[in-house]
């Protein structure tokens, strides 16, 4: 089944409101099984939304709309609508119990205006707005819906959740889709999809694999569609297992939840604690780590070592290693570990130093490199990395970098 997502409204096309709907529209009917095929943006105009719905009519099923059901002069959905459809408007006793009710709450008195908006198509469902004045419309035409409801997000949502999804799965069969997803973190879009060619390759054809990138991240998505729940669901397992084999090294999670609160886990699991010694990361460590509930339990405290004043009068590195080395350097950032072990007082920590930019690069260490590093009393690991020419990119590079790193750390002990 395939659908079109229909926005009307001046203020989509000359840039003053993201079209958000459309994109949260997307996610439920994918979600249900129905394919989007298409979004389409239209002004408030006659022509422009009946030559939209001609297009959408010919070759989609499900059509949703959203925009220009107001009661202002330039709200002329309904109209078109109740006009395409053969209709007549008629006053909708329900509908005006739900305005009566609305300005009851605020009040106000009802103007003639808002009345109108009570008005309905004769030969549409009409869908309860639970939190504004305009009615959703459902109309029916052989095995097409289209609905069409406001433009304002909060009263859309209500209504698809309600209304629309419910209407759609009790009158069609959707089929069942099933979805795993691998969140990765510390590797490229290239080299996962390196990892999964074999995989790629012999896959059954129904079986889609996406990669959704993030800052210093990829989640992977496995997804089958059908009708047989007990088969996909073995078929799904099957990919699962192969996938895993494949990408596991990179792998922190196969649920929605944060890299942190993983590594967080993973030190309450171990009864260890942390301490952070962060240079060009400015604290945003510790601010990723204290971010998550309860990480009290672990998290002891982190030095923010900005200057080389702090980083040898705290944290106790060498003012001839920073002579001979610099403050980016493996040899400074090993030094931060040994200061923030002992300062600190934990098992593990974790340091940081790099050149973030814009400024601060040479030709030997460019802006993007960043030296990280995790240590326990017995051991220490520090890795050069080169990352971007955007300051903010990588300080959140870093950030999950040594998160990365912290979790492989953890699991090799
Ligand atoms: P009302 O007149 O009751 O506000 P309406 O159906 O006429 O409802 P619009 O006037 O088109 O809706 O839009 C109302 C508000 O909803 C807009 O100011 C805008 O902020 C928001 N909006 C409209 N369309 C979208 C959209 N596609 N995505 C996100 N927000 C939208």
């Amino acid at each position: 089944m395939k659908a079109t997502i229909l926005s009307i409204g001046d203020e989509l096309l000359i840039g003053q409101t993201l079209n958000t709907n459309a994109h949260w529209m997307s996610q439920q009917l994918t979600a249900i099984g129905v394919d989007v095929l298409r979004h389409v943006s239209v002004s408030d105009k006659r022509a422009e939304i009946v030559g939209a719905l001609d297009t959408a009519m010919a070759d989609t099923q499900v059509i949703l709309i959203t925009g220009g059901l107001g009661p202002t002069s330039d709200d002329i959905t309904k109209d078109v609508l109740c006009e395409y459809f053969g209709g007549a408007l008629v006053f909708n006793e329900a509908a005006y119990e739900n305005i009566r009710q609305i300005f009851n709450r605020r009040n106000r008195e009802i103007s003639e205006a808002t009345r109108q908006v009570a008005f309905l198509p004769d030969n549409c469902l009409p869908i309860q707005n639970a939190f504004g004045t305009a009615a959703g419309m459902l109309f029916r035409r052989d095995d097409r819906v289209v609905v069409s409801m406001p433009g304002v997000p909060y009263e859309m949502k209500a209504m698809v959740e309600n209304g629309v999804i419910p209407y759609l799965q009790s009158e069609f069969t959707l089929p069942l889709i099933l979805h795993h997803h691998f969140y990765t973190a510390g590797v490229g879009e290239t080299q996962l999809a390196e990892l999964l060619t074999d995989f790629e390759k012999n896959k059954p054809a129904d079986m889609g694999l996406a990669y959704l990138p993030s800052v210093g991240k990829v989640r992977l998505r496995l997804t089958l569609k059908g009708q047989d729940k007990a088969d996909l669901q073995s078929r799904m397992q099957a990919a699962r297992e192969t996938v895993y084999a494949a990408v596991k090294a990179h792998v922190y999670a196969e649920e929605d939840i944060p890299l942190e609160q993983v590594v967080g886990r993973l030190l309450a699991e171990r009864g260890k604690t942390l301490g952070t010694a962060e240079s060009c990361t400015g604290g945003y460590i510790a601010h990723l780590i204290t971010s998550v509930a309860g990480s009290s339990d672990y998290f002891k405290g982190s030095i923010i070592a900005y200057s080389n004043e702090i980083k040898q009068q705290v944290l106790g590195v060498q003012a001839a290693t920073l002579e001979a080395h610099g403050a980016v350097s493996e040899q400074t950032v090993r030094e931060m570990l040994s200061g923030a072990l002992k300062v600190l007082d934990t098992d593990v920590a974790i340091a940081v130093s790099g050149v973030a930019g814009p400024g601060g690069g040479s030709e030997e260490k460019p802006v993007g490199t960043v030296y990280i590093g995790v240590a326990d009393a017995e051991k220490s690991v520090v890795l050069r990395h080169g990352f971007t020419n955007n300051r903010e990119r990588n300080i959140q590079l870093s950030g999950v970098l040594a998160l990365v790193m912290l979790k492989n750390f953890l699991q090799d002990r």
